[in-house]
């Protein structure tokens, strides 16, 4: 059975859709005709069960997610019915074996439903999201079901359990708990109700993003305006309009965040400013208007969140991830606001001398940097400062170069994987790759789909998801998937990578390292089933790998001669890693702070759908992060993370995880590196785990000891005041993550 997060996500929301059973009666025969021809009906005969994306159509998705939910309905009734007492196995790994249907059509419905979507696949999540959490609902509110795991999790410890199944039958104990199984009969109606609600408006919310994005791309009129842009650029934004019949104009699409990637080169500011308005006016009025979702989803979570016993959504969502109190985020958020801002503001006053200058010498109008201005200016001062250009480095991040020569590579210094491609197996759309990936004594470990390319009903972003779950119990191998969004290249043409895609390409690889070196017995406690504030960590960790020499020189090859990259610029390419933080870190801890905002109110203070931006402003402010220059990497009415996806009281997460990442990768240094014994080491007691012990004692297993937060200062080129400093220090002495 899952509960967990489908999708791992670098800046997208998970899909709200998880496999797991409601109440009803719907006529067996009509589900089984249904159902004859359905390619979910068994499992897949494919390698590694790998979908049979050929014979998948949109159609098959409601015929079977019925069928799987009917079926996990008879499971659990039989669960919970069973005459026997209940011991581990007739309870709780028999709830692990309930919902093999319905898991095999959620995974594909929720990969595709984010990565290749239709209408009527947006039609089925719309319909299907409330009678899934109605059915989710009906498992973990089953007073019968309840009473036998409680019986074994009250005398646990005279079970003598293995430790994974002791942490299996305590996760269902929580998980059963947090869902509500303690409250009255009254009061699972009412919660039922809120979860529906919240569910329907997180699809709302969802889709309103999707066509806001999607109608806010900017048309540009003239070639003219897009100075700044390559030739290839223009003729990708020429495509893009093209396909949707604006021939002969030009199309820039947004992406996700508030900061659009086109800003960087664009020297027309009023063009600047038209994508930057465009950016932060998505789903802020009109037909995909957001403030209203927002309104009541905060409102309704807050209800929830009291009817179960807490404060607010904050409290309840925290208190089961390592951070465990809205306060010990709150802590870790402002000890490092400081170190963001000030970066933030010495970098802006330098843009503005930048500025000055260039009007100077140009007599025109001075102005004040605008945030649309930030990205420019900041891309003109690196330049002056490390003396290089995107597209001069371009040319050494192609694609598969990038792909085989360092994220593969990296994987088989560390772990001794190799990967071969797959031709012979069916994906569910053309530019979808596919590679078996052997351990290193020549052992299939799992499949490895790699998505790489922009599509217009693709969501935003990066992301990892999995389509089969590592488990013993089933016998299965993991196939996963990593998603991004690069622009693809015109036909015929390389697809040359910035340094921020390469490294995205390693932050998911990470996750999908995670999901594939998994090596436990139960689906529940699989892969990247962790808490959000720690399935950021393998990701984040693997990053470091992009900027290491030792991977980098491998990689970094011109796509034409097969020339390395000169050390000159490649030096000046990871010095330049550390520019630009502050903005990174302020955009960041500002989201951070909103999405705590946003959570740790009572239902009686969620705003009114008029006063959202204003509620917004003011958890701005409250928090000292209200600087105008950098603008929260998303604002409320796009911000997905929280209002669309799993990461509610949650987009901390990364930053959290990410001190471990940090701390790892310093011991990965301490240690000599790129090399099978550190690789090895971590891939025992951390990457192979997923949660089958708790998180934190899994890092400290690894470790040794708590982590500290002074590598990611490092690594991101800040400093703290020194007060500040010792604090953390000493919270980190504490043994819990700061
Ligand atoms: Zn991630």
């Amino acid at each position: 059975m899952s509960s967990v997060l489908l999708a791992i996500l670098a800046t997208v929301p998970t899909m709200a859709i998880t496999a797991a059973a409601v109440h009803g009666a719907a006529s067996k025969d009509i589900g089984t005709i249904a159902m004859a021809d359905n390619p979910f009906r068994d499992p897949s005969t494919l390698p590694y069960q790998l979908p049979a994306f050929d014979k998948i159509g949109s159609s098959d998705y409601l015929p079977a997610f019925e069928a799987g939910m009917r079926e996990q309905r008879r499971e659990v009734a039989a669960i919970a019915h069973n005459a026997p007492p209940p011991d581990f196995d007739n309870t709780i790994v028999a709830l692990e074996r309930s919902g093999q249907l319905l898991e095999r059509v959620s995974n594909v419905f929720a990969n595709l439903n984010t990565s290749n979507s239709d209408p009527q696949m947006e039609k089925i999540d719309t319909e299907m999201s409330p009678k899934l959490a109605a059915h989710e609902d009906a498992i973990w509110l089953d007073p019968a079901l309840y009473a036998r795991v409680d019986a074994l999790f009250q005398r646990r410890a005279a079970l003598h359990l293995d430790p994974e199944s002791l942490q299996l039958l305590e996760r269902y104990h929580t998980l059963f708990v947090r869902a509500g199984a303690k409250l009255s009969e009254a009061d699972k109606t009412r919660l039922r109700t809120l979860n529906e609600q919240i569910s329907s408006l997180m699809t709302q919310f969802k889709q309103n993003v999707l066509k806001a994005s999607k109608d806010g791309a900017v048309v540009v009129d003239s070639a003219a305006e897009l100075e700044g842009f390559s030739a290839e650029q223009i003729g990708t934004a020429a495509r893009a309009a093209a396909a949707r019949n604006l021939s002969g104009k030009w199309l820039i699409p947004l992406q996700n965040t508030t900061n659009q990637p086109s800003l960087t080169q664009l020297r027309n500011r009023a063009l600047r400013e038209r994508i930057y308005k465009a950016s932060i006016a998505r789903a802020s009025a009109g037909a995909a208007d957001n403030n209203p979702v927002i309104a009541k989803l905060v409102k309704l979570r807050a209800e929830r969140a009291t009817l179960l016993g807490y404060a607010n959504h904050a409290a309840y969502q925290l208190e089961d991830e390592s951070a465990g109190t809205a306060a010990a985020v709150q802590e870790i958020l402002s000890h490092l606001a400081p170190a963001g801002l000030m970066s933030a503001q010495h970098d802006a006053a330098q843009m503005q001398k930048l500025i000055d200058a260039e009007v100077a010498q140009s007599h025109g109008q001075p102005f004040t940097l605008q945030p649309w201005d930030w990205a420019f200016y900041s891309e003109q001062l690196r330049k002056a400062r490390y003396a290089f250009d995107e597209a001069q480095v371009a040319p050494y991040f192609e694609l598969d170069h990038v792909l085989h020569d360092g994220v593969f590579y990296a994987a088989h210094e560390l772990y001794g994987l190799t990967f071969k491609e797959r031709k012979d197996l069916p994906v569910y759309q053309p530019d979808v790759r596919v590679f078996e990936v052997f351990d290193a004594d020549g052992t299939p470990l799992a499949l490895f789909l790699g998505d790489y390319f922009a599509r217009d009903n693709k969501q935003g972003g990066a992301w990892m998801n999995s389509f089969v779950r590592q488990s013993k119990l089933f016998g299965l191998k993991p196939v996963v998937a990593n998603n991004l969004n690069i622009p693809k290249p015109q036909p015929g043409q390389p697809s040359l990578l910035t340094f921020d895609e390469v490294t995205t390409m390693f932050h998911e690889f990470g996750h999908a390292i995670h999901g594939m070196l998994s090596n436990v017995r139960y689906p529940m406690l699989s892969g990247t089933a962790v808490p959000r504030d720690f399935v950021e960590y393998p990701s984040q960790y693997n990053e470091m790998w992009a900027r290491e020499p030792a991977v980098l020189t491998h990689f970094a090859k011109h796509h034409q001669t097969g020339e390395p990259m000169p050390k000159e610029l490649l030096d000046k390419v990871l010095a330049a890693q550390k520019f630009n933080q502050g903005y990174a870190t302020t955009e960041y801890i500002a989201a951070a702070m909103l999405d705590q905002a946003w959570h740790q109110i009572t239902a009686s203070q969620a705003p009114t759908p008029a006063d959202v931006p204003a509620f917004e402003a003011a958890a701005l402010r409250k928090n000292g992060i209200d600087y105008a220059k950098v603008p929260p990497r998303y604002h409320s009415e796009y911000f997905s993370h929280i209002f669309a996806g799993g990461y509610s009281a949650g987009y901390y997460a990364y930053l959290w995880s990410e001190v471990l990442a940090r701390d790892t990768g310093q011991w990965m240094h301490e240690h000599g590196g790129l090399t099978r014994a550190n690789g090895d080491y971590l891939r025992t007691k951390v990457l192979s785990r997923g949660r089958s012990e708790d998180p934190q004692v899994l890092f400290r297993n690894f470790y040794g000891r708590a982590p500290d937060i002074a590598p990611l200062i490092e690594y991101r080129g800040l400093t703290l005041p020194s007060a500040v400093a010792s604090r953390a220090t000493a919270a980190a002495a504490a043994g819990t993550p700061p």
